[in-house]
């Protein structure tokens, strides 16, 4: 049996900058991930030469604890344009920047079926909440309390018009929250609000999965095994314990860091030990990954659907290979199109049902869009109301030597994951 300082469960992102903070002052750090490449739920598959990330996701670069785990510089960002187009009616719709130019974006938005006053409350939106980030009164990270607003709520408490909410913040917030109801707190709404109107919507070059595998490579030679799927946890009453993998291997350590997402399995954790907290229901998610010759007049920019789910299934369409370089082959480009969870054919139905409702707002040239795969995420977002952020783990200390990291603890981001693995550390650290 091998002894180390600390073990962390699980390589998501979370486990990842657990193990990274903890390595400023432990000797040893093993980092255990089930699966044969670290990253978790950011995860990008290599299809005929294309790559195809696991569910649309993002990188916000205003993250601020983003900044302080990645090199921005060598992940080689490409940005999406600011804003979105808007699909309504058969017709494409350009929000052009509600982040930073809140009229503009009004005036050119949806041929008057907003008011001007929406623009004014945006502005006051965004200055409100980058105000309280700053001030760090809007933080997703902290355990709401029995007052908090669904993101719905706090929208139209600002007075925002029912036709706006429906045509821009349904859509595009939606897609963020894999929800289209907005019960997603508002905390998380408005801190995710803030991320937008101070930073750009980014995609690494290569995928997504280039987050993780920049933080992975940071890691000292025999820190990170991969294949390594942790079945029992036991736990000692002064402190650390032991660690089972499914191959029979057993290690030792004073600390213990289990990944949230890996806590869903009820039978890890020691007897006797509980976190006090029924892991939430998951929001799911379909993507629908095509390739083309000639890419969509779109171009960086995304496109978010207000058309009901009886016109089609697409939720958001984006050209990931337009905006940064590696998604696809020389000569082609690659198309995503993320799925609305109210849509309810099957898999097999869905390149057709895309094609023809993305035909009306491109023109014939989507005929010839070759369906690529067909990735689902059961488990994508964990539900995020206030309620389910109510009932969230306390903290991250179970028992002593015994800890818990990822984004149920916080907020289910990459930021929020990233921030839960530091605080997990720091916990640790201060423990020893
Ligand atoms: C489709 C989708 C879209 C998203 N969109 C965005 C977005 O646009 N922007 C954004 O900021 N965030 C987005 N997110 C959220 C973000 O990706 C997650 O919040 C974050 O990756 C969670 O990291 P984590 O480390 O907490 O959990 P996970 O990534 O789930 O990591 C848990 C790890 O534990 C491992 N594990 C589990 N059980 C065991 C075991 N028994 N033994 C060993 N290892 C184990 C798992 O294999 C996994 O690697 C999205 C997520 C998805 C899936």
């Amino acid at each position: 049996m091998e002894n180390v300082d600390c073990i962390v469960v699980g390589a998501g992102l979370s486990g990842l900058a657990c193990a990274q903070t903890l390595l400023e002052t432990s000797n040893s750090v093993l980092l255990l991930e089930l699966s044969d490449v670290p990253g978790g739920r950011v995860a990008t598959d290599t299809i005929d030469g294309f790559q195809v990330d696991r569910g649309f996701q993002v990188y916000l670069d205003s993250y601020a604890e983003g900044q302080r785990f990645l090199n921005y510089a060598s992940l080689n960002f490409g940005a999406f344009e600011p804003g979105a187009l808007v699909a309504h009616r058969g017709r494409l719709f350009p929000v052009s920047d509600p982040w930073r130019r809140p009229f503009a974006a009004i005036r050119s938005v949806l041929s008057g079926a907003v008011s001007v006053t929406d623009g004014l409350r945006i502005a006051w939106l965004r200055s409100q909440v980058l105000a309280g980030v700053r001030r760090g009164e809007i933080n997703p990270s902290s355990i709401s309390g029995h007052g908090e607003r669904t993101t719905r709520e706090e929208l139209v408490l600002r007075g925002f018009s029912s036709e706006f909410i429906k045509l821009f913040f349904e859509p595009f917030f939606g897609g963020v929250f894999l929800e289209r109801n907005l019960t997603t707190a508002a905390t998380v709404f408005n801190f995710t609000f803030a991320m937008f109107s101070s930073g750009r919507a980014c995609l690494p070059a290569g995928g997504m999965s280039a987050i993780p595998q920049q933080m992975a490579q940071k890691l000292p030679p025999g820190c990170l095994q991969t294949c390594a799927s942790v079945v029992r946890i036991t736990h000692a009453p002064t402190g650390g314990g032991e660690v089972v993998l499914a191959d029979g291997r057993r290690f030792c350590a004073d600390s213990i860091i289990v990944s949230s997402a890996a806590v869903a399995n009820p039978i890890l954790l020691p007897e006797g030990i509980s976190t006090g907290w029924k892991p939430p229901l998951w929001k799911g998610t379909r993507l629908v990954a095509f390739e083309c010759e000639k890419k969509p007049p779109c171009g960086k920019t995304l496109v978010v659907s207000a058309e009901p789910v009886a016109v089609g299934p697409i939720d958001n369409l984006s050209v990931p290979s337009a905006v940064t370089e590696g998604y696809a082959p020389d000569g082609k480009d690659l198309i995503y199109v993320s799925v609305r969870g109210d849509w309810e054919g099957e898999d097999n139905q869905l390149p057709d049902a895309i094609r023809q409702q993305a035909e009306v707002w491109f023109g014939p040239d989507v005929k010839l869009w070759n369906h690529l795969s067909t990735v689902t995420v059961p488990k994508a977002l964990p539900v995020e109301t206030p309620l389910s952020r109510r009932q969230r783990p306390r903290s991250n200390y179970l028992a002593p030597g015994l800890f818990l990291c990822g984004d149920h603890l916080t907020t289910s981001s990459i930021n929020g994951a990233l921030v839960a693995g530091r605080l997990a550390a720091e916990e640790v650290l201060r423990a020893v």
